[in-house]
């Protein structure tokens, strides 16, 4: 039994705690919001007072928080100062690479170096479904030496672990991932609507498609056109799922990312700035695919007369 402190327990981290809870450690959780850590001791975790609470007698901690400034005010204010030698740091969050290799700095160099701290940027894909369901995939930046202790902590959560490199690599392999994610989806949805426009069965365009060189995961496993694929959002009107708004945090993610090291990703941009335009028309909290609404003319989702109050 491995005690782990667990901070942060929302849409993604809830369900992961409570499966480390129910792999049988001792999960210490903490959150702001009152009603996400009741949820997280309905489901075996202990309720800590804050994070410095959680994190002083863990052996690993385990973040899941929105942002960067999130992970960095955390870190430097909780974590630091009060987890015990030798503890094991994976923060889990989807963050910019830079905050990941400036919290790996700071836990790994002086003054907190003789505390013999490891860290992983470990970013997850998969939803909160996967999140629920143990199935998430990591991506992990890391010291090699530390990987086998960290797929060990990690499996109760996951169907994958996979090792992108040293601190920041994680959420490299993350914003790069769902950059294509986005584009695709984008591209998925224009030939919806084209073909809609051409009087082609769409269902017999995804039977096509799908067989062919236009064939991808945003078409055959998250198709957005209802119909095809039983489980996608687009069955239930776009919600769950993973939220335009997280989509377009990730698609800024990507583009600071090329503006800092000089990559042209022309159409990352054009895909931020559609996904930028689908939120501003009131889609943020509809899953990503439901970006075909624009292609289709049903946009704006939002009442125009709402909006424009
Ligand atoms: P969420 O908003 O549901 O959960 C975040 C939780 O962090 C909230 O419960 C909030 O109260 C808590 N929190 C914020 N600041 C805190 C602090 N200082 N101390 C303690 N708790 C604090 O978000 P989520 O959907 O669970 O996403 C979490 C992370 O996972 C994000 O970085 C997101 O990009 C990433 N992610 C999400 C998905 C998804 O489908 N939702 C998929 C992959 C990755």
């Amino acid at each position: 039994m491995t005690r782990i402190a667990f901070i942060g327990l929302g849409n993604m981290g809830g369900g992961m705690a409570a499966n480390q809870a129910r792999a049988g450690h001792e999960v210490l959780a903490f959150d702001l919001s009152a009603a996400a850590l009741q949820k997280a001791v309905a489901a075996g975790c202990a309720a800590a007072g804050s994070a410095a609470a959680a994190v002083k007698d863990a052996d690993v901690v385990i973040t899941m928080l929105p942002a960067g400034q999130h992970v960095r005010a955390v870190y430097a204010n909780e974590i630091l100062p009060n987890a015990k030698a030798g503890a094991l740091l994976i923060d889990c969050s989807t963050i910019d690479v830079e905050s990941a290799r400036a919290v790996a700095k700071d836990a790994t160099a002086p003054p907190y170096k003789e505390r013999g701290f490891r860290f992983a940027d470990a970013p997850v894909s998969g939803g909160a479904a996967g999140a629920e369901a143990g199935t998430l995939a990591f991506m992990v930046g890391c010291v090699e030496a530390d990987l086998p202790a960290i797929e060990a902590v990690i499996a109760p959560m996951s169907r994958a672990t996979i090792r992108a490199g040293d601190h920041g690599a994680g959420q490299a392999a993350k914003i790069c991932n769902n950059m294509v994610l986005g584009a695709t989806m984008i591209a998925t949805c224009e030939a919806f609507a084209l073909a809609e426009k051409l009087g082609l069965d769409p269902e017999r365009f995804f039977e096509i498609a799908s067989k062919s060189s236009g064939q991808s995961w945003s078409l055959t496993s998250y198709c957005p056109w209802p119909g095809p694929v039983p489980a996608a959002p687009s069955n239930r009107d776009y919600e769950g799922g993973f939220a335009t708004a997280m989509m377009l945090k990730d698609l800024k993610l990507a583009q600071e990312a090329a503006a800092r090291c000089g990559a042209a990703t022309p159409l990352g941009a054009q895909a931020e700035g559609l996904y930028a335009l689908f939120d501003q028309l009131g889609g943020g909290a509809k899953d990503f695919s439901a970006i075909i609404e624009l292609f289709r003319g049903n946009a704006p989702v939002r009442d125009a007369a709402a909006a424009a109050s």
